[in-house]
């Protein structure tokens, strides 16, 4: 075989990932006939790929890349660390620089009693860590009884048994035979799709009611956690009512039911804040993080848990858990260069102060487009509703995700990359998004929301379910 490079002719490299490489969520066979894009450089916000394309990343990369692209500290750091120690375990009462340090940052940073990092490769391996150890958290209580954990119907916690299963992603859970026993589901706060005809504060209610329906249904004596995403990423960033998250507490605190924070994206200052549970105001007992914790520069991901949790469990002996890389030293010194790099930049201030303003006022212009229902944004993760009936919030009579495919595919057309999440569409971009950028960003989502609204009118597809 050939040498493969960036210098290899584009058909080819297409042909070779279409023969060898399987692709996450992708339909194989459209793929193929398609040919995947292949991205070669990145600096900033700005992606490049092997056509010459220069593309303006909306999502950064998959929500993590924070700090942008073309960062060469962290490349250095990790090359550092490599000569010095490039890996050992934390196994076995042993531990390393990277990780000592990491870890104090982190319980820095993180609000409360949240002192005490378990580190993981990515967000889907820390959320089947908190599986466990809330589990096992209630097992060391004696309350071993106590093993049901309650999500949300479109959340998303991660791919892996343990991630899909808390997730409420039904297309997941039929693709591999079910979920983990003990994992209940109640349904998402969207008021847009699901609200009806009440107010979205009254919605807001009843949906976080549903957490207490369901407690008593299953016996509160039988429910070990909650768990959810501040906003919704991965579901199309559903941003709750105001009154969701605070009735949401009080019922976890009323049945004395842990609260896990899935902060995977919303951590790192996505929302404003080092955290999305300081923003939404809520006090959980463990916290996902993986994606922005190191701008997604190397895979890593950790629960950060409450004295009470790492108390509780350190007292009875071995919590039989852990992974080869947990905590790895490569990984550790990458991530800790990362929030390094935030702290100096006052990024998480940049966000919550200026740019996410900033885009915030440009986003909701977009409201007065003809195919445009609702417009949401927290700090610097947004979404659109696609819609034929702004008033009456209709969804389009084509199958779910038909226009928003229509209008991804324009958006990649005019180089921008924005996601569609059935007809919802989302951005996330890094966190370093300059006023200009942000200006390109929405100038690129109007064009490709004008072209996507022609098309659908000739397809004679504005039509009202
Ligand atoms: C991406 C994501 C995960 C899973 O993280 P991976 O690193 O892909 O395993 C978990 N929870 C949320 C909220 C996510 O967005």
């Amino acid at each position: 075989m050939n040498l493969i490079s960036t210098q290899t002719p584009t058909a080819e490299l297409q042909a070779l990932d279409a023969a060898h490489h399987m692709h996450p969520f992708t339909d194989a066979e459209g793929l193929e006939a398609k040919g995947a894009r292949v991205i070669t450089r990145a600096e900033g916000v700005w992606l490049q790929d092997s056509e010459g394309h220069r593309i303006l990343d909306g999502m950064a990369g998959l929500w993590c890349m924070n700090i942008g692209y073309g960062r060469d500290s962290l490349a250095e750091v990790a090359a550092r660390q490599m000569k010095e120690l490039p890996y050992y375990n934390t196994f076995f009462q042993t531990t390393h620089v990277p990780v000592i340090a990491l870890s104090a940052k982190l319980a820095e940073l993180a609000p409360g009693d949240l002192n005490n990092v378990f580190f993981a490769s990515s967000g889907s391996e820390a959320n089947d860590t908190n599986l466990r150890l809330v589990r096992r958290y209630w097992q060391c209580k004696g309350q071993p009884e106590r093993r049901i954990v309650i999500g949300r119907k479109n959340g998303y916690h991660g791919s892996t048994m343990a991630g899909a299963s808390l997730g409420g992603m039904g297309g997941m859970h039929v693709h591999g035979g079910g979920i983990i026993d003990g994992i209940e589901h109640i349904n998402q706060p969207n008021w847009w799709s699901d609200g009806g005809d009440m107010s979205p504060e009254d919605f807001g209610l009843a949906r976080a009611k549903e957490l207490e329906d369901k407690i008593l249904e299953v016996g509160p004596e039988n429910v070990a956690a909650f768990i959810g995403e501040p906003v919704q990423g991965a579901g199309g960033v559903i941003v709750a009512p105001d009154t969701y998250w605070p009735e949401i507490q009080r019922i976890v605190d009323k049945y004395g039911i842990l609260l896990i924070a899935d902060e995977v994206i919303c951590g790192f200052g996505r929302t404003g804040e080092w955290f999305g549970s300081t923003t939404v105001g809520i006090k959980p007992d463990i916290m996902t993080i993986a994606k922005g914790l190191s701008s997604g520069y190397i895979p890593i991901g950790g629960s950060i848990v409450s004295d009470e949790i790492a108390q509780t469990v350190g007292a009875q002996g071995d919590f039989n858990h852990g992974y080869t890389y947990s905590g790895h030293p490569v990984a550790a010194a990458v991530a800790l260069e990362n929030l390094r790099i935030m702290e100096e930049e006052n990024l998480v201030s940049y966000v919550k102060n200026d740019i996410g303003p900033y885009l915030a006022e440009k986003w909701h212009s977009l409201a007065d487009h003809p195919m445009v229902g609702e417009t949401k944004i927290v700090g610097l993760m947004a979404s659109l509703a696609l819609t034929p009936n702004k008033e009456t919030r209709a969804s389009f009579a084509s199958d779910e995700g038909t226009i928003g495919f229509m209008t991804r595919e324009r958006c990649f057309a005019n180089d921008l990359i924005m996601r569609h999440v059935g007809d919802r569409m989302i951005i996330a971009p890094p966190l370093v998004i300059t006023r200009e950028e942000v200006d390109e960003l929405i100038v690129r989502a109007r064009k490709s929301l004008d072209e996507a609204y022609e098309q659908v009118k000739e397809q004679g597809l504005f039509v009202a379910k």
